[in-house]
């Protein structure tokens, strides 16, 4: 299907191993290009892998020898403005992302249902991925989740749908990618430090639309005004989803969640029965992932098949209670955006974990949702002070709320737990990017669990 065909790659991480994979597969050439050295890839992958790639690879920074190709594949980490992809342009060289890769090779019959958003993707692609399984569709959830796009036999009949988690890094570089059905939770500010504005973010997130015509839906979020703005001139089928109108395709009333053509509300209630997810964010996600489904299953069925549905680790996962202080772990919680939501999931009063590596957002709009909800503040990681400095205002003349600077997440544990009561909640949501203390925000959480394992252990030891 490739043969003939050169592509340079630039970043031998999970996306540029699968592609080389399947460029090799599908009888294509390939070189990979790497800025870390040897040792490092090699450490982390298993040596079939390895001895049948390393051939065609260079390590530790990037020489021309990549742009010895037709098209160039470039990893979703990579910013474009380097030299390489600069020299690429001026070359005239094809560049694409991984996905547009795979969206080239997949059968024609396998229909796409692609996710986007600044919140919400990986537990919304999950859920749709699930009701699809569970209604016996053969489906695949690929791109920013598990594993990615070609990493799965797409080439091969008889998958019924992709789903995909795209981030805005993946949609920077498609061409003839197309779905049928393309999905726009919210947009808000994120990745500040690799964009030049929110505008050129926001364009990034709308290219998941381009290719869609009038045969094919476009799902967007009607309480984001910024994407009510951007959707206007999509030829797309449009399905509105939000809280504040009616006239949505999925409506959610602040009781339950109303489907336009049906009306079918009956066991969509706001506690969701046995649904296992916490917070208003969720609702967006169902009603979304209701949307996404639309003539595929049944609203009923979707539903039935969302009660199985267990939150993702590291989004609002209960971890325990201890002497009645119940420990929440979402360390997935990156921007802003996602405190906030957090923070308004509970009624309870709440001791937050905030800092890590900062992404250039302003974290005083946390100001308002940390007065209403918050009783302490603890500190972690490089952005610290500017999160303390951002949430100055919330200290004046202000007994109810205490601020804390910790050395470490077991410190931060320790601390909130020794401020706690029983009843409240403790609760890691850092708001920032974890690579300056973690190697990714998984590593995060799981320190966060480690950290409350042993308080717990410490703290039966002391009953006996
Ligand atoms: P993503 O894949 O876009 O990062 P996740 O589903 O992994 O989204 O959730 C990331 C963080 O955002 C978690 O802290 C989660 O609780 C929160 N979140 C999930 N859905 C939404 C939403 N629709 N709006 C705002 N925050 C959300």
């Amino acid at each position: 299907m490739l043969s003939g065909m050169k592509f340079g790659i630039l970043g031998m991480a999970r996306s540029g191993i699968a592609a080389a994979l399947k460029i090799k597969n599908l009888g294509g050439d390939f070189f990979i290009s790497e800025h870390n050295n040897s040792e490092t890839i090699k450490s982390s992958l298993d040596d079939g892998i390895w001895n049948k790639l390393q051939p065609n690879c260079e390590f530790g920074g990037h020489t021309k020898k990549v742009l010895d190709c037709d098209t160039l594949i470039v990893s979703p980490g990579i910013p474009l403005h380097i030299p390489i992809v600069c020299e690429a342009k001026n070359r005239g060289i094809e560049i694409i992302s991984e996905i547009e890769l795979g969206f080239r090779v997949k059968a024609a019959d396998s229909k796409i249902i692609a996710v986007t958003g600044s919140n919400g993707k990986s537990t919304t692609v999950s859920m749709i991925h699930h009701a699809l399984v569970k209604s016996g569709f053969k489906s695949v959830l690929a791109g920013n989740i598990g594993s990615s796009f070609t990493a799965y036999p797409i080439e091969k009949k008889g998958i019924d749908y992709i789903i995909l988690e795209l981030s805005s890094f993946q949609l920077e570089l498609v061409d003839r990618f197309h779905a049928e059905r393309a999905v726009l939770l919210n947009i808000t500010p994120d990745h500040l430090d690799r964009y030049n504005s929110f505008e050129d973010y926001a364009q990034a997130k709308m290219n998941i639309f381009n290719r869609q015509t009038n045969k094919d839906y476009a799902i967007l979020n009607s309480d984001d005004n910024n994407i009510v703005r951007l959707s206007k001139k999509l030829l797309s089928k449009k399905l509105y989803f939000g809280a504040e109108s009616q006239e949505n395709h999925v409506c959610y009333n602040g009781e339950v969640i109303v489907l336009a053509n049906s009306y079918s509300t009956a066991t969509i209630n706001k506690t969701f029965g046995n649904f296992a997810l916490l917070g208003l964010h969720n609702i967006y996600n169902t009603m979304a992932s209701l949307s996404a489904l639309k003539d595929i299953i049944p609203e009923n069925e979707i539903m039935d098949s969302l009660k199985s549905f267990q939150a993702l680790p590291h989004r609002l996962e209960k971890i325990t209670a201890i002497n009645g202080v119940t420990f929440i772990n979402d360390s997935k919680a990156t921007n802003t955006e996602s405190v906030k939501y957090a923070l308004s999931a509970f009624n309870q009063p709440i001791h937050i974990i905030l800092g890590g590596f900062e992404k250039g957002e302003d974290y005083s709009v946390l100001v308002p949702f940390l007065k209403l909800y918050a009783v302490g503040i603890y500190l972690i990681g490089a952005a610290a002070k500017t999160i303390a400095d951002a949430c100055k205002p919330l200290l004046i003349n202000n007994n109810s709320i205490s601020m804390n600077f910790c050395e470490n997440m077991s410190d931060a544990v320790n601390k909130a737990f020794n401020n706690s009561r029983s009843g409240d909640i403790v609760l890691l949501s850092p708001g920032c990017a974890s690579f300056d203390m973690y190697v990714n925000y998984e590593h995060r959480g799981n320190e966060f669990k480690k950290s409350v394992k042993s308080l717990h252990k410490q703290v039966l030891q002391a009953k006996r």
